[in-house]
């Protein structure tokens, strides 16, 4: 949330610069882009169940939108705070960017702890949050979705206003929608089945068979769930994963060396993606400490939980087997780690690229909405599948032909497209 003495918004711009010389982008677009086009900041007074009234405040911030229509999370957090906002909203530019969909980066949040709030004090706070950004949002201005401490009724409750306000029907103004209520097929599984496209990709490319390849997870919620499922449908098995154990509050390892049933795993989870410690231990499987995940002797890692997880501290402990480094979670190694990474060797696929199936099944979502016709779960995959696999192609070829780190490939690929675009359309 951007305590302490780490500044989110300093780190994104700080990243930006170093691209900004390597590829000598000219001095107008960079002042252009290293900071948020727009900035909306207002209370939102709400009437909460004791007849009192609290105010909260509210934030909207639209980096850029010279691609196409802002887009990106509204989270709800107690410690939340601007600097991160424009960060978020920055790093929604790139990856919308490095993907190719007609979209810029947004991010909005509410300072709240909504675990605090009754459902009908929840319901006023989405509302009121709408009422002051209405005129700014829309499916041709700015589309927000669910992010940290928001889920789908948040979604519609905002979009509800939205339609009462405008007096018509716009689907297309939010995503993350329950199905059936604009929502699409797809969603649950498009983070993590993005992820394993780019890993099934890099394999490829490294003339890897992923039949014999083993690897360790980190995470077993939404991301690593999925991405587990289909990596082991390819024929991967998976050896480790470490997860969060709500009651002894550490997480754990579990590891089965002849790889674990994630159909049986998934079914002793809880919906926070905490493994049952009991049920995992009657099903054969080791227990390990929570950073076991990390020295494993497989061939792929897989961090897919939270930040922060690979550090200088820990990068000695990852086994000299370790091929690639699949970034499914926001983050999971530290800047500093990237020099060690390269050193090593592992190839590495970027967090906003590699978790970008999220962003890109929400445009998916956002079309079928405009459209108002749905597509089915395999179409929706289906076209998944093709943007991943051509973004991943085309940083990766980039990384080959100028001889790039795949990250900052990655994002060489996103702000050439984002000073591309401003540049077609004259702002500078
Ligand atoms: P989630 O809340 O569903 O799951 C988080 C998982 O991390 C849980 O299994 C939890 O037990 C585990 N975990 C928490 N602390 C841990 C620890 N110290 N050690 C080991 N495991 C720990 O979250 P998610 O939606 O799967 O998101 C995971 C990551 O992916 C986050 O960084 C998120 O920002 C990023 N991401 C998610 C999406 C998406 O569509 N869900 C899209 C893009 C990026």
């Amino acid at each position: 949330m951007g305590q302490g003495s780490y500044n989110p918004y300093e780190s994104a711009q700080k990243q930006f610069d170093r691209v900004a010389d390597l590829i000598g982008l000219e001095q107008p677009i960079r002042d252009l882009l290293r900071q948020p086009s727009r900035e909306y900041h207002f209370t939102i007074p709400v009437k909460m169940d004791d007849n009192s009234t609290k105010v909260f405040n509210g934030y909207r911030i639209q980096h850029n939108d010279a691609r196409g229509p802002a887009k990106g999370g509204i989270r709800f957090h107690p410690q939340e705070t601007v600097d991160t906002i424009r960060a978020l909203s920055m790093w929604m530019t790139w990856k919308c960017a490095v993907v190719d969909i007609p979209l810029g980066g947004g991010k909005g949040g509410i300072i709240c702890d909504p675990r605090t709030l009754s459902k009908g004090e929840q319901e006023r706070l989405c509302r009121g949050y709408v009422r002051q950004l209405y005129k700014n949002m829309g499916p041709n201005l700015d589309v927000p979705a669910p992010d940290v401490m928001t889920n789908s009724q948040h979604m519609l409750w905002m979009l509800d206003e939205y339609e009462v306000l405008t007096g018509a029907h716009y689907p297309g103004t939010i995503t993350g929608k329950p199905v059936g209520m604009g929502g699409s097929l797809g969603r649950t599984e498009a983070t993590g089945y993005g992820v394993i496209y780019n890993l099934r990709e890099a394999l490829k490319v490294l003339n890897i068979d992923i039949k014999n390849t083993t690897a360790s997870l980190q995470g077993f919620g939404n991301v690593a769930e999925y991405a587990a499922r289909l990596y082991t449908r390819l024929g991967g098995k998976i050896v480790a994963i470490s997860c969060w154990d709500g009651n002894d509050n550490k997480p754990y390892t579990y590891r089965k060396p002849d790889g674990l049933d994630i159909d049986q795993m998934a079914k002793i989870k809880d919906s926070f993606g905490s493994i049952d410690k009991q049920k995992a231990l009657d099903l054969g499987c080791e227990l390990l400490d929570g950073d076991e995940w990390l020295s494993q002797d497989v061939d792929i890692l897989l961090p897919c939980a939270l930040e922060n997880q690979i550090t200088p501290n820990n990068f000695g402990k990852i086994s000299k087997q370790v091929k690639i480094i699949c970034e499914g979670a926001n983050g999971p190694t530290t800047p500093d780690c990237d020099d060690l990474i390269k050193e090593r060797g592992i190839y590495l696929i970027p967090d906003f690229l590699c978790n970008a199936g999220g962003v890109t099944c929400s445009y998916f979502e956002q079309v079928q909405s405009n459209m108002n016709y749905y597509w089915t779960k395999e179409e929706v995959l289906e076209k998944l599948d093709q943007k991943m696999t051509a973004a991943f192609h085309a940083v990766h070829q980039l990384a080959q032909d100028k001889n790039l780190y795949m990250r900052d490939a990655a994002y060489v690929i996103a702000i050439n497209r984002v000073a591309e675009a401003v540049k077609l359309r004259g702002w500078v």
